[in-house]
């Protein structure tokens, strides 16, 4: 195997961006001239995110072939424009149910199961699986800090393939954090010294350190660091603080990243070819107009619970040489009497997707509000749902009208839980547990979608034939159909049979649409996603009419 690894771990606290260093230096790597792959471990025993809560974990990323998975891999698909999988990200869960049904089978012929070598073994299949294509590199980002208990597999494992693979053919990166004492106006380097002679009690000797500081670290400040760790002057370098994520490639090129990693690994690299990038960022700098969109959720404290829809609409603003100030909405504070002054100085209203009741009827009020008052509108898988709820309540007048997510026995579920449906992705008919509303029903991943002629979903992609990935278990219902079609409701967007609506929308209105699937996914800063690229440019011109 040609491909070198990459293994990327953090130490003293969480949090500090290792998932955007990974991302950028594969970035950094691919403007080299390197095909480069991407995958994330993590410590945690859950088998997927799927099932964690996002106020406490963020945003479930989901790929094209329905992984639900770190939100991580939303930053490796936006920074490296590839396609995650089923095999970017593995969890201690997964590793050890891989394991224990290989026991339960009798495959280890009554051998004693241990941690070193059988869970060790397993991770480091699922490391070298990653690399099928004849990539130049494949990063590998451990989860979680040095030092934590349930790491020490990963850590062990990726220790061994140093000796598996050959030293000239991996490398170890590791993230630390240098704080500054403001009283004392001091950098520190103790907690990084400290982190690295924990990682080499385990048997790993970082090759190069990456400093997340506020201010650049001084050439004094480096050379410390190299002695104590150990590691070459030229191996430690600043990551500081940056205005935007899309600087950070740029600013690991500036301080060599990419060059020390090339010469490190002998890789066969040409010089980095940063126009896009730069052009990137000149366009993030100098907008030339500005839009105010509000998020109405109930995730509201957690940003990272929306990580993806935040740089798609990002994103859209970018193509748009606009700056996008976004307001998030707690739903649940919404009510008909304070709608209008809540979101009357906004250009923009979305709805997200979401599980669960609360804070729903804030949402349709906020819709009902977006609808008559021409406020250009974006209701996402839930928020489309709650987009049908709202003009079957006031338009066609069905005031019970529900989702069976929220009201199992409304007389009017134009939102439904479909027990039989044609899974064009399996190609097979697949079955929905009608009484169960966890796990496993769920339509996960990239479904192909079919747009009608002459519509707004239509001008914003330009094609007729398009595919986005789902994460939900209701769905329109079609008995609904021809009702909500008369009463002026387009339905601009259904699977190829028809069966399954995936987008509505309102002529006569600057711009209202929803879809039951997740655009924000699929958006990339450099290709930003037709529908954000739209409501963006509405929004734009709600806030000129001003
Ligand atoms: N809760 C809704 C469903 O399961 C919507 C899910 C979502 O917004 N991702 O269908």
């Amino acid at each position: 195997m040609k491909t070198k690894f990459i293994f990327i771990t953090g130490g003293v606290l969480s949090s500090l961006g290792k998932g955007l260093a990974a991302a950028s230096i594969g970035a950094l790597l691919q403007t080299r001239g390197l095909k480069v792959t991407i995958q994330k471990l993590d410590p945690y025993i859950n088998v997927d995110p799927g099932t964690m809560n996002p106020f406490q974990h963020g945003e479930v990323y989901v790929t094209e072939d329905g992984a639900e998975t770190d939100l991580d891999l939303g930053h490796y698909e936006r920074f490296l424009g590839i396609h995650m999988s089923q095999s970017s990200n593995y969890t201690s869960g997964k590793i050890y149910e891989t394991v224990i049904n290989k026991e339960r089978r009798g495959d280890y012929l009554g051998g004693t199961v241990q941690v070193i070598p059988h869970i060790t073994d397993e991770i480091k299949r699922c490391v070298l699986s990653v690399a099928k294509d004849d990539e130049d590199v494949a990063l590998i980002e451990i989860g979680g800090t040095v030092g934590d208990i349930e790491g020490l597999p990963f850590l062990e494992a990726i220790r061994q393939l140093k000796n598996d693979l050959g030293k000239e053919n991996v490398l170890y990166i590791h993230l630390t954090l240098v704080p500054y004492m403001r009283a004392a106006g001091e950098l520190k380097t103790k907690p990084t010294q400290h982190s690295v002679k924990e990682l080499r009690s385990i048997g790993i000797q970082p090759d190069i350190i990456l400093c997340r500081s506020e201010v650049p670290l001084p050439a004094d400040l480096r050379d410390k660091i190299a002695l104590f760790c150990d590691v070459d002057r030229d191996a430690v370098f600043s990551a500081v603080d940056v205005k935007s994520i899309y600087e950070v490639p740029m600013e690991f090129y500036r301080e060599g990243v990419d060059q020390k990693i090339a010469i490190l690994l002998k890789l066969p690299a040409k010089n980095a070819e940063l126009d896009s990038w730069k052009e990137l960022n000149r366009r993030i700098n100098n907008p030339k107009g500005r839009c105010r969109i509000g998020i109405v959720g109930k995730y509201v404290d957690l940003k990272e619970a929306y990580k993806s829809l935040h740089e798609a609409l990002i994103h859209g603003a970018v193509f748009n040489e606009v700056s996008v100030e976004l307001e998030y909405v707690n739903s649940e504070e919404i009510t008909p009497k304070n709608v209008e002054k809540r979101l009357k100085n906004l250009d923009g209203i979305l709805v997200p997707g979401g599980f669960g009741s609360r804070g729903i009827e804030g949402k349709i009020t906020s819709i009902k509000y977006a609808r008559e008052n021409k406020v250009p509108f974006f209701g996402i898988c839930l928020g489309m749902q709650c987009a049908v709820i709202e003009y079957a309540r006031n338009v066609l007048g069905l005031d019970k009208a529900n989702s069976q997510e929220f009201d199992e026995f409304t007389p009017d579920p134009v939102i439904y839980l479909m027990t039989e449906w044609y899974d064009f992705r399996t190609k097979k008919v697949e079955k929905r547990d009608g009484a169960s509303n966890k796990g496993g029903t769920m339509r996960l991943g990239s479904y192909p979608c079919k747009i009608v002629k002459e519509t707004k979903a239509m001008e914003a992609y330009g094609e007729s034939k398009i595919e986005e990935r789902h994460r939900h278990r209701y769905e329109f219902n079609k008995k609904y159909a021809e009702a909500l079609h008369k009463a002026g409701l387009v339905l601009s967007g259904t699977s190829p049979d028809e069966e399954l609506v995936e987008m509505v929308e309102l002529p006569g209105h600057p711009w209202f649409l929803g879809c039951q699937f997740h655009p924000e996914f699929k958006s990339n800063p450099m290709r930003p996603h037709p529908l954000f690229r739209e409501f963006i440019r509405a929004a734009t011109l709600q806030a000129k009419g001003r």
